[in-house]
């Protein structure tokens, strides 16, 4: 199917040929002619799939069908990331239409946000909070939104957003058309997508349990405190180009990041504690290759839409199964290939099995130099777990081994 077929104006078709795309993704051909047609769309996919321009594109289209100058469409995201990326794409695909629009968020001063809503837009993505506060201002009215998404709204649920989005859904008119798209679908957020959806087309691109196919995954069983050399002999190989590095917490960012650099590869890291200013810096470093490695937590990398990540390295691995899915989904994006490592220690065990079982793929154990007999025995190389030695106390205070020993940090 091409771009054509999908019936898309002229000005779009130019923007879409513009950005070098040939033929729609598969969330794009089998959302784009329902959403032209004002139906509401559920869409299960993940960030990577194309799911952008599968909303942007006919949203854009149904308000090009009237022309009144009021704020009609409006895009709730989990990140800032995430809302300023979607600005682009409708910068975009929009570029030889004659619409507004402007992104939302925390973290800064809302004075520019102001004034950019006050010039008049058509078009608004925000994050949930932030645009609560300027609505309970009265700096921004809802009232002739004929057009909603909610883009990654698992995460969005994740991050607490549920009350705020309540509150801002209530302020919509009822005869609007709503978009929904999330990568998973549990419970809460399937109720949230039923509340806010009027017979909604179903859309699933990749099911849930599937990884993308084409990366190539790896596991290291290491011990943590190997962790670090182990990164830096992998990050000194000529094909690993453009790395980004997932751990769990902030400080292990900061961590690995100073570590890093000090061995001399270019680095930065972004998290929650980064001011906005640091992480769109660090974010366009990465872009434009000043930088060579990234290392995010999984709610500042939300939404990371940056191409040719050569690898995905799991420093530390994600106690949900879904994360795996999301983190590794940056790599072999757009069609290119990817390799996603992952480092695991004696006390991620539980979560490799996990993740195992949700790609229903055994991922191939990498062996390396820093192999421990712990490590060992965790991967199943080793038939006997190795003694555990409590130095300095008493046999006494030792404590009766359970199952698979976790081994001292
Ligand atoms: P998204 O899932 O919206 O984050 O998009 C993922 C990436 O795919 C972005 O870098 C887009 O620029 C790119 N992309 C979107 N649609 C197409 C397409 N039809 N052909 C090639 N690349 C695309």
């Amino acid at each position: 199917m091409s771009f054509q077929q999908l019936n898309l104006i002229e000005p779009l078709q130019r923007a879409v040929a513009q950005q070098g795309y040939t033929t729609p993704t598969p969330i794009q051909s089998k959302s784009i002619p329902d959403l032209l047609a004002g139906k509401d769309l559920i869409g299960i996919a993940q960030t990577g799939t194309g799911k952008t321009a599968a909303f942007v594109l006919p949203i854009l289209q149904r308000m090009t069908e009237r022309y009144p100058r009021t704020l009609r469409t409006l895009v709730l995201a989990p990140t800032r990331e995430l809302a300023a990326q979607i600005g682009d794409s409708f910068a975009a695909y929009g570029q030889f239409l004659k619409f507004k629009h402007t992104v939302i968020f925390g973290g800064v001063g809302q004075g520019p946000q102001v004034n950019a809503l006050s010039r008049g837009v058509d078009i608004v993505i925000a994050t949930p909070g932030r645009l609560l506060d300027l609505m309970n201002q009265g700096r921004v009215s809802l009232k002739d939104i004929e057009f909603l998404v909610l883009d990654e709204a698992d995460r969005m649920l994740d991050m607490g957003f549920i009350h705020d989005i309540k509150k801002i859904i209530s302020r919509l008119p009822q005869k609007r058309q709503s978009l929904f798209f999330s990568a998973t679908m549990p419970a809460q957020v399937s109720q949230l997508a039923h509340q806010l959806l009027r017979n909604p087309v179903r859309v699933e691109v990749a099911p849930q349990a599937t990884t993308v196919e084409r990366i190539k995954q790896c596991v290291f069983f290491v011990d943590s405190a190997a962790k670090e050399k182990l990164l830096l002999d992998l990050l000194l190989q000529k094909h690993l180009t453009r790395v980004l590095i997932f751990t769990r917490t902030k400080h292990r960012a900061n961590k690995v990041a100073t570590y890093l650099s000090s061995h001399h590869i270019r680095t930065d890291a972004i998290h929650g504690n980064k001011s906005q200013g640091a992480r769109t810096q660090a974010l366009q470093n990465f872009k434009l290759g000043r930088t060579k490695v990234l290392v995010a937590t999984d709610i500042a990398a939300r939404g990371i839409d940056i191409d040719d990540i050569s690898h995905v390295i799991n420093f530390e691995l994600p106690n949900t199964p879904e994360i795996y899915v999301h983190r590794i989904g940056r790599t072999a994006r757009a069609g290119a290939e990817g390799t996603a490592y992952s480092f695991c220690a004696a006390d991620e065990r539980d979560f490799l099995r996990d993740i195992e079982r949700l790609i229903r793929l055994k991922i191939e154990v990498m062996p390396h130099r820093y192999h421990s007999e712990h490590a060992q025995y965790a991967a199943g190389m080793a038939a006997r777990p190795p003694p555990i030695h409590y130095r300095g106390r008493s046999r006494s205070f030792r404590p009766r081994q359970q199952g698979r020993p976790h081994f001292r940090r």
